[in-house]
């Protein structure tokens, strides 16, 4: 399967055919992420500042991650499936394909006018009217960022902390390879115009429930390595989620224990989901971990991918194990 990006526009001219336009819908992927929720409000704050009419929806019918509860106009964000009003122009942010937006979220952009995607996952599907997508971003907060300037968008202190999280969650507090120049000028404008860093590291990193801390130990304690501790390997299953009393999001900042240790190239993360089994790979080094996803119907950046595999648990930790066996031991080995 071919990755091109879908880009079929320009920033500017996806910023002339937005001023157009008067009501908006915002829409992300499912189990939204810091960069998803800060792309949708920082873009309904940019455009709301313009006179328009926008909402934010969830692509799925579920809590978000209380730690992003304090953006501004979080507490704004419905499903996509109760939404009744106008869907006069649909737009999707951070996310680049159908199946990752269930199929609520799918109806409301085939019912539209008029279609946008913003986004900086390489993936060839082209779902909307006009694209814009740049891999070389680090950050799809980045982008909403600019087009709110093109727009001629008031970028105050609730855009700039939309913007500013999603920057800071998707290169891992500027750490990740995705980290350059560009992102870090656009840090620094966007706490220029009032987003404070320390006040959202708090809300994001400084902010896990004890629930969260215990699935951690229970993966920690269960972590398997393998091409020569190349990789990392851990899971938290359903009984694990009734014994510490966590939520699905709980389990997100696991990946970081295992990634962070010495010699781990590779970490893997496998969440039980009862039916099926969601999995997070990220790569220190050059492994392209999207690739590896791919071969499991998933998919992401070079060095952050997900998917999700039907079946148990254990067989998951077999078929990932195995994959990641091969990869390692045959892949180049990037320092
Ligand atoms: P995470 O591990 O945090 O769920 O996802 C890491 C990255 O991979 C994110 O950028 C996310 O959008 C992408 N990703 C995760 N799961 C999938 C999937 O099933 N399909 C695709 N195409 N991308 C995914
Ligand atoms: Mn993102």
């Amino acid at each position: 399967m071919s990755v091109t990006p879908q880009t079929n526009t320009t920033l500017p001219d996806l910023a002339a055919a937005l001023i157009e336009r008067d009501d908006f819908v915002i829409c992300g992927h499912v189990s939204p992420d810091g960069d998803c929720i800060g792309s949708q409000l920082g873009l309904m704050h940019a455009l709301r500042s313009l006179g328009k009419r926008a909402v934010c929806l969830l692509a799925k019918d579920e809590p978000i991650d209380v730690r992003l509860a304090f953006l501004p106009g979080a507490d704004e964000l419905a499903p996509a499936a109760s939404y009744a009003g106008p869907a006069a122009t649909f737009v999707a942010v951070d996310v680049p394909m159908r199946d990752r937006m269930n199929s609520a979220a799918a109806r409301l952009l085939d019912a539209c006018d008029f279609s946008v995607t913003i986004d900086h996952h390489a993936f060839d599907e082209r779902m909307s009217d006009l694209a814009y997508v740049d891999p070389d971003t680090a950050a799809t907060t980045m982008l909403v960022w600019e087009l709110a300037g093109l727009m001629g968008a008031e970028r105050g202190p609730e855009l700039a902390t939309c913007c500013y999280t999603g920057l800071v969650t998707d290169t891992g507090r500027f750490q990740y390879q995705n980290t350059d120049a560009a992102a870090l000028a656009a840090g620094a404008a966007m706490v220029e115009a009032g987003a404070d860093p320390a006040a959202v590291a708090r809300h994001i990193f400084q902010n896990r429930s004890l629930p969260s801390v215990r699935l951690e130990a229970l993966a920690v304690e269960r972590m398997r390595f393998g091409a020569g501790g190349a990789y990392a390997l851990s899971w938290v299953e359903r009984a694990d989620f009734e014994a510490t009393g966590a939520v699905k999001a709980d389990a997100e900042p696991i990946i970081d224990a295992l990634r962070s240790l010495r010699g781990v190239r590779v970490a893997c993360m496998l969440r039980d989901q009862g039916d099926s089994v969601r999995g997070s790979f990220r790569a220190k080094d050059g492994t392209d971990v999207a690739a590896l996803a791919r071969t499991m119907g998933g998919g992401g950046h070079k060095a952050a991918a997900g998917f999700t595999l039907s079946g148990s648990v254990d067989a998951a930790v077999e078929r990932v194990g195995a994959l990641l066996d091969d990869a390692l031991k045959t892949g180049e080995r990037e320092a």
